[in-house]
């Protein structure tokens, strides 16, 4: 490490340790939260092992679900191996609250990329249009809500679910507190009671005390290998809120009629277990890098989001680079740090549904785990890299100061 760089460093060590009290006074709320959902529930050994075959009588996996809910405080939850994606729960959540004729109503602008097959933006097959259910959205100009614009929809009665995208995604948007997503609830249920409102969850879980359900949502969803998983959840869903809205999906999750009674859990508990008893620590670990990664960042003149101490409702931070050389030596760093295929260098690629070429780092032992330190980013103006993860601060740190000598390389006038 050149002298340069470990100025950068330290200077940006010392400009963390306010932000960083404040993440450990959260993760130290959350995991308190979690303890008592594991005490609560009376978790102990037996639980711990999955079943096989219809997963009858699972108790391990029937007690998961009630740690989850009382660990988020809500009424109900599903956590199962058998939900492949984020993707596949907001799916499952979709499909099992809406019928044909429903609406539902995006308040925060599109929805994630890959949920344009699933409503039928674009033209998949099995998504919500062909079986007759609409897609509305309002945009999120300027990252607020368009009150007026809600209150005129929710005049067509048709509109049946309200979606909240909490996390910015891989958009130039702003992430929502769960208190802020809870104050539209109450806005919109106090004119629709009837109506459901159903939260994106995903990066979201443990960066604030409480969770959207907390605040009156009525169901969340999320993926075990982001923030729930605690980087232990080798694959899995989950889905938390009403019990009405819960059992409703369970129905879509397996079958009509079998709901939640079947589904079998393999070798997947324990690591969902302690996953989860992990979750609020870890992260606290990508929020951490997160914070490090702006302060560096900033440090050298460049445009981040969020700002290095600002308050942090998801675990993404973005890094405006400037150029493809730039973003391309950042994605290229991060894999250099990561445990697993450090000697693959990352190169822009086409991929379904971007218009542009995107460049992925993630060098993980869980496939495309981004609780774990990765970065990402579209080849277009002003470059940006979404930046994520770190099972441990020490290693997203060390990621970090490598994509910063690789840019320096590349780019000497910083020097
Ligand atoms: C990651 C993510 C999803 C779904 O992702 P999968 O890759 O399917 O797990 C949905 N919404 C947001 C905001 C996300 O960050």
């Amino acid at each position: 490490m050149t002298d340069k760089i470990k100025e950068i460093d330290a200077r940006a060590m010392d400009a963390c340790s306010e932000s960083f009290r404040s993440i450990d006074s959260i993760s130290h709320y959350c995991t308190e939260k979690v303890l008592n959902a594991f005490s609560e529930q009376r978790i102990s050994e037996a639980h711990l092992h999955g079943s096989t075959g219809y997963g009858y009588t699972d108790i391990g996996r029937d007690a998961l679900d009630k740690v989850y809910a009382c660990a988020f405080e809500c009424e109900d939850a599903l956590v199962r191996p058998q939900i492949i994606s984020g993707t596949h729960a907001l799916t499952i959540a979709l499909f099992g609250m809406l019928r044909p004729g429903d609406y539902m109503l995006s308040i925060t602008g599109s929805p994630y990329d890959t949920l344009y097959d699933v409503v039928g933006i674009n033209e998949g097959t099995g998504s919500l249009k062909e079986y007759g259910i609409g897609y509305i959205e309002i945009p999120f100009e300027n990252s607020e809500f368009d009150i007026e614009k809600i209150k005129e929809h929710l005049k067509n009665k048709s509109i049946k679910l309200i979606f909240i995208q909490k996390s910015k995604g891989y958009l130039n948007r702003r992430t929502l507190s769960s208190k802020e997503i809870g104050d539209i609830t109450k806005v919109i249920k106090d004119i629709r009671p009837d109506i459901y409102v159903m939260t994106d969850n995903c990066y979201g879980e443990f960066c604030e005390k409480h969770e959207p359900v907390y605040y009156g949502v009525d169901l969340m969803v999320g993926s075990l290998i982001k923030n729930a998983g605690g980087g232990l959840a080798k694959t899995g869903g989950y889905l938390a809120g009403t019990h009405e809205c819960i059992e409703r999906c369970s129905y879509r999750l397996t079958c009509p009629g079998i709901g939640r009674e079947s589904a079998a859990t393999g070798e997947y508990l324990k690591d969902f277990y302690q996953g989860f008893f992990m979750a609020p620590h870890t992260v606290a670990q990508a929020l951490k890098t997160a914070v490090y990664c702006a302060n560096v960042f900033k440090s050298i003149g460049y445009a981040v989001n969020p700002e290095p101490d600002s308050k942090r409702y998801d675990i993404i931070q973005t890094i405006a680079l400037g150029s493809p050389d730039a973003l391309i030596a950042f994605c290229q760093g991060i894999q250099q740090g990561a445990p697993i295929d450090s000697f693959a260098a990352p190169v822009p690629g086409d991929m379904a549904g971007y218009a542009d070429k995107v460049i992925m780092a993630a060098g993980t032992f869980v496939q495309g785990a981004s609780i774990e330190l990765s970065a990402d980013g579209p080849l277009r103006a002003p470059y940006t890299a979404f930046m994520q993860g770190a099972l441990t601060f020490e290693s997203g740190r060390l990621g970090i100061l490598k994509a910063l000598e690789n840019i320096f390389k590349i780019n000497g006038k910083s020097l």
